[in-house]
């Protein structure tokens, strides 16, 4: 397993690619956007993308969802269909992607031999999701090194985070933490000193 990490679009979001080297296969997460720079890094590592996962459908993560889809057209984009809206004011906020599979709670995506599990968190939104392959939790925007994701937009709910942190904080080991904005961390690290996530387990450490 492999897994590269791109920043990408106007503020800055990770997109990450992960790959199983052996089986030539690779997912792309959260392609938020500089889609011809997303392209050029998954043709670069040499896998086939079979996947596009999205933790949430916000425009910064879904932005290069087109290009990546008009290089390789049978690519399927998985989404939870609780951050697909009909209305036009969310739909600023939450672009429609066409064609995206549903996915949520206790699903699993293969790429090559990996498997990549799905773990419903919202609170950021209502669909926000981390995906969790082997040791690494790609946590989008629920839990960030030292913060959490906003609550305040769209299908965005205080109680809902603070219920998805205390349920990452309770996973255990020491989990790779790959969050979509900002710097990677660890569950550890984070258990430590995430005022968010010692808030959500009840500060009882
Ligand atoms: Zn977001």
């Amino acid at each position: 397993m492999e897994i590269k990490c791109l920043t990408v679009g106007p503020i800055g979001t990770n997109c990450y690619l992960l790959c199983d080297e052996q089986a030539k296969a690779c997912a792309v997460i959260d392609p938020g956007g500089d889609g011809p720079r997303v392209c050029d890094a998954v043709r670069a590592c040499g896998c086939d993308p079979c996947a596009i996962l999205l933790t949430h459908g916000h425009y910064d993560h879904t932005g290069a969802v087109a290009d990546l889809r008009e290089a390789w057209p049978q690519l399927p984009v998985y989404l939870s269909h609780k951050d697909v809206y009909a209305d036009a004011y969310a739909r600023q906020l939450f672009p429609p992607i066409p064609g995206a599979v549903d996915l949520g709670e206790g699903d699993s995506v293969t790429v090559g031999g990996l498997t990549v599990t799905v773990l419903a968190t919202p609170g950021h939104s209502k669909g926000s999701v981390t995906f969790r392959c082997g040791g690494v939790l790609f946590c989008g925007d629920t839990l960030f090194a030292g913060s959490c994701g906003r609550t305040d937009f769209v299908g965005g709910s205080m109680e809902e985070m603070m219920a998805s942190l205390r349920r990452l904080g309770a996973l255990e080991g020491d989990l790779q933490v790959l969050p979509g904005h900002m710097e990677p961390s660890t569950l550890e690290r984070e258990r430590r000193t995430n005022p968010f996530l010692l808030q959500a387990m009840g500060g009882a450490r």
